[in-house]
């Protein structure tokens, strides 16, 4: 929720379009702040990859591998022989080579990968490979949607699972919800899939939420998403977007060329606010 919203009128680029698809994070993302939508989405602004992002990747990785071994092999000593060898490739990726010392970030994966073991038992879980890492790709209220599911599992109930890292979601976990959400009714619409249960699996934390799939849920995720879709819609068309101010400007990379933060800011899209922005360093542009 934001503490304060502004309209800002901006240049967009000549040939600015919506991008064809929404995800869950472009969805999220202009919820939080639709001009940081627009410096992300239509100008093209990429922040640079986090530790937490190589760390996020790497677990996801090890899990993903994990659970493609027969259900036997699935133990605490194949998880770390996956880490290091995972681990090891994925730092050598020209956007996380800068993390290969980053040893904070080393052991929070492998806190994440031992935790599994104490949230479930890898080798109990009944689960396809073909039912990991799993990509949606469908029309919903005439928005086309896609997204990668971590884990499906019907063995008892037909459940979507979404793992992350991090802290605990505490009192913002309805809002985190969406996303599972949202995979459960793109299963339904393009598998025709009747999904029981989603669940978020907080790896760091030790947390595990697990939500009932009500039609009701499934009817309101999916009018946010057409909400999402016809604002930014609205927003491109009059080349003005939504400033919401809130507590995480003050981690936002666009804070310092944002006019809802500073009067004197250049007007977004301009050369001026590009030029600002590429000299704070801390965005780039591809
Ligand atoms: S500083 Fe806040 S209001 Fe401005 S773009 Fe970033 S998130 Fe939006």
């Amino acid at each position: 929720m934001a503490d304060r919203e502004m309209r800002c009128d901006v240049i967009q680029p000549s040939n600015a379009t919506l991008p064809r698809r929404v995800s869950y994070s472009q969805m999220s993302l202009y919820n939080q702040c639709g001009l940081k939508y627009f410096f992300s989405y239509l100008v093209g602004f990429k922040e640079p990859p986090t530790a937490a992002l190589a760390g996020g990747s790497i677990t996801h990785e090890v899990i993903e591998n994990l659970y493609k071994e027969p259900a036997e092999a699935r133990t605490m000593q194949r998880a770390i022989d996956l880490l290091r060898e995972h681990g090891q490739r994925i730092l050598t990726k020209p956007e996380y080579a800068s993390f290969a010392d980053d040893n904070i970030m080393k052991q929070s994966v492998r806190e994440a990968v031992e935790n599994l073991f104490k949230l479930e038992e890898p080798t109990e879980l009944v689960v396809l490979p073909e039912h990991l890492e799993m990509n949606v790709d469908v029309t919903i209220n005439g928005v086309h949607f896609f997204g990668q599911v971590d884990r499906y599992t019907d063995s008892d109930k037909k459940r979507v699972a979404d793992y992350k890292t991090g802290k605990s979601p505490g009192r913002f976990v309805e809002d985190k919800l969406t996303q599972p959400f949202l995979y459960a009714l793109a299963f339904k619409e393009q598998h025709g899939i009747d999904v029981d249960e989603v669940e978020l699996i907080y790896l760091n934390a030790r947390e595990r939420v697990t939500r009932e799939v009500k039609p009701a849920l499934l009817t309101k995720v999916g009018e946010e998403l057409a909400e999402m879709r016809a604002g930014s819609e609205k927003d491109i068309a009059a080349s003005t977007w939504t400033a919401k101010l809130h507590k995480l400007c003050d981690w936002c990379a666009y804070k310092p060329v944002c006019p809802a933060n500073n009067m004197d800011a250049p007007q977004p899209g301009t050369e001026a606010s590009e030029a600002q922005l590429l000299t704070i360093g801390k965005v780039f542009k591809k």
